[in-house]
């Protein structure tokens, strides 16, 4: 197995974290996931990671806790950008195959770790803010929206891309 990065923590092995019942608190920069911001109109600031790892009273690896990110997406209501604070709440079982998967209690999102290489924190990040999306985001009726001249065209144009994990979305019954 590699050696893990110091300080930096940019990956992580989160089976040997959960055996040592580790905490991980820190800001990840939102700027180099491009899945994320392939579905946003905006997404340049920091996500605020708090993940605990550890074992279950069953004894099942897990990883809990809660992401919170700031992201402009597209008002659904006046079609402007609106700023989003993102929230995911992480209650992920760690599993090494299909079989510990299959095993793994109703209350955890599996995360399959086939091998022992270290993973990417911010990949780890990324993919729990993307199923935490809003569906549908859009301002109370007595607010309003950012005004599209306070965007670039370039920023704007983005507005216009669809979002294809509104339905996996959906289907995880987040808001
Ligand atoms: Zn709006």
């Amino acid at each position: 197995m590699r050696a893990m990065p110091e300080p930096s923590l940019t990956y992580i092995d989160p089976f040997s974290l959960a055996n040592n019942e580790s905490t991980v608190e820190r800001e990840v920069s939102l700027g180099s996931m491009q899945r994320l911001a392939e579905l946003v109109i905006k997404s340049t600031g920091d996500a605020a990671v708090s993940l605990h790892f550890g074992s279950d009273p069953l004894g099942f690896r897990v990883m809990q806790g809660e992401i919170v990110a700031p992201v402009t997406m597209k008002c659904e209501r006046c079609l402007k950008p609106m700023p989003v604070e993102v929230v995911a709440t992480v209650n992920v079982g760690l599993v090494k195959n299909s079989k510990q998967a299959k095993n793994l209690p109703g209350q955890y999102e599996p995360l399959l770790l086939e091998s022992d290489e270290p993973v990417s924190l911010t990949e780890l990040v990324e993919d729990e803010l993307i199923l935490s999306l809003p569906i549908a985001p859009r301002h109370e009726l007595k607010e309003r929206c950012i005004d599209l001249d306070e965007y670039t065209a370039e920023e704007g144009s983005q507005e216009e891309k669809k979002n294809p994990f509104a339905a996996l979305a959906a289907l995880k019954e987040k808001h």
